[in-house]
């Protein structure tokens, strides 16, 4: 019998939607590939909405008429039109295992019906999220990049402004006399930082609210690097491209001032530890520091230890939350992270998959590019011919004007179509090969011991979402509780997401659901037990 299929097109204001095609394109790229492909498509269905949260009036409608049996295949763009959450992903993908569903088409994307393939599928429905977050990567990039030229991409400190017109950041001729004062006052060595505070409040350098600036304040604007050319962004010094305020030399003096002046400042009692600002407490949702601590027996020998614990800073809840000590911590974490290790035969076949489907890709957007190039052409020659006949007065003027903003708008709609269609391949296959990567590194930092790639892999995967209580740590799934019933379900969120209800499906579904052979996950799921990757 031949597969009748439902066509789906969506696309929605919201931002994870933004670099999409719109529901006319998806309609004319579905309909040739229906036509390349001799698919029979009985309906189509048109969504103008979101598709991160479950509910949506035209695709329940369609999920219906396919338990109904008027189809049992759906063609549409991308995984991500369909699902771009984990109930609604759930569904197709529970279509999928009892047969309702025999096949989906995407031309964007390849999916079969292997255990493989329905975990790739449930990835690129949970991917909303991981989606975003790499858009606001790129922003990030972008920042790092200004920084690097040397823009400061921040709020300019007392002394300089913001230039709204030219994005630059410029001398302030009223301040900037003021705080160069308050450098030469201070390096004589004697004035005291209340001083420099009274000193800058005569020429109104005050706080933002008005008041007097203190010494910790003053401190700060006279260790700024700022005021010499340089600029901190987190956490790393770069050379600015604005024009300084004092020169190096008398900054110095200043610094050596300051610390001849300054009483010894007390000493940090505790070093931020390596876990501080990954774990919030479950009983008030705090969060967890670390403290570093130094024990000494009856016998004189002295014991270190370093212990995390709720920071209690409520004052509605006497939280009674006991401390944990790092070695425990450390291996719940470490366990964890395992727990979303991609095991190596994994990623080879998902690299082998993603690397045809690039080849693929970049040919058909060369080939289109090539297309609209030529078109392009066309319409240049045709301009300029528009041109010719007009100055040789064979055209009217009012032809004239008419046909050559048709033109001119058919070469927009052209060149941005060249445009977006380079942008596909950032869409899904670029962020989907980096996190197989970093999927693949994830038993290897877990097995490590450096600490602090640990945190930075756990923020990463669980994001805020790491709770500790009663010693346990566990991560919450902002939305699991409702519907644990399908193991697939509880995916939602980010891949690792769907790649821990992965693993924590092993034993209570059949095999096809299943992403790893049962003796790996076995082995991954047992913190103290070594290596389950083959290589
Ligand atoms: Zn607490």
């Amino acid at each position: 019998m031949e597969q009748k299929f439902f066509l789906y097109a969506r696309k929605s204001t919201d931002v994870e939607d933004k670099q999409v095609l719109s529901i006319e394109a998806q309609l004319n790229e579905l309909r040739d590939y229906a036509k390349r492909e001799n698919l029979n498509i009985a309906l189509e269905f048109i969504e103008k909405q979101s598709a991160k949260i479950p509910g949506r009036p035209i695709f329940n409608e369609m999920m219906r008429c396919i338990e109904n049996g008027d189809a049992d295949s759906i063609l549409s763009w991308h995984p991500d039109r369909l699902a771009r959450n984990s109930i609604d992903g759930g569904k197709i993908i529970y279509l999928l295992d009892t047969g309702k569903l025999a096949s989906l088409k995407f031309p964007t994307f390849w999916c079969d019906s292997t255990s493989q393939g329905k975990f790739m599928l449930n990835m690129a429905f949970g991917q909303s999220k991981y989606y975003v977050d790499s858009l606001s990567e790129n922003t990030k990039r972008g920042l790092r990049q200004k920084v690097r030229r040397g823009e400061y991409p921040g709020l300019s400190p007392v002394g300089y402004i913001n230039d709204s017109r030219t994005k630059t950041i410029v001398v302030d001729k009223k301040s900037a006399p003021v705080i160069r004062q308050a450098f030469e006052l201070y390096s004589q060595g004697n004035q005291t930082l209340n001083t420099i505070g009274m000193f800058l409040a005569k020429h109104n350098l005050l706080t933002k609210h008005g008041k007097r600036i203190h010494r910790t304040r003053a401190t700060f604007i006279l260790s700024n690097p700022f005021y010499y050319g340089h600029f901190r962004y987190s956490g790393e010094v770069y050379e600015g491209k604005f024009e300084p305020i004092v020169d190096k030399k008398l900054f110095d003096r200043v610094q050596e001032v300051m610390k001849q002046r300054g009483r010894p400042r007390h000493k940090q009692k505790n070093e931020p530890q390596a876990y501080c600002g990954l774990l919030s407490c479950g009983t008030c949702g705090m969060m967890i520091t670390g403290e570093y601590r130094v024990k000494k027996q009856v016998s004189g020998k002295e014991h270190y230890y370093t212990y995390y614990h709720c920071s209690k800073k409520r004052r509605d809840i006497k939280c009674p939350e006991p401390c944990i000590r790092q070695e425990v911590l450390d291996e719940q974490i470490s366990s964890l992270l395992q727990k979303v290790s991609l095991p190596q035969d994994w990623a080879e076949y998902m690299f082998g998959r993603l690397e045809n489907d690039k080849t693929e890709s970049a040919q058909s957007v060369s080939a289109f590019v090539l297309k609209n190039q030529n078109r392009i052409k066309d319409i240049t020659v045709k301009l300029q011919r528009l041109l010719d006949g007009y100055l040789d007065q064979d055209v009217e003027k009012e032809v004239y004007r008419e046909q050559k903003a048709k033109l001119l708008s058919e070469k927009k709609s052209l060149e941005e179509e060249i445009s977006r269609n380079e942008q596909k391949q950032k869409h899904w296959l670029e962020p989907m090969s980096e996190w197989i990567k970093e999927a693949q590194n994830m038993e290897k930092i877990a097995l490590d011991s450096n600490l602090l790639n640990k945190k930075v892999a756990a923020k990463k995967v669980f994001g805020s979402n790491l709770l500790l209580r009663e010693k346990t740590v566990s991560a919450c799934t902002p939305n699991s509780d409702s519907f644990l019933t399908d193991s697939l379900a509880d995916s939602g969120g980010t891949p690792w997401d769907a790649l821990r209800a992965s693993h924590a499906s092993v034993g209570s579904s059949d095999e096809s659901r299943i992403m790893v052979p049962r003796a790996r996950v076995a082995l991954a799921t047992s913190s103290s037990s070594g290596k389950h990757s083959a290589n």
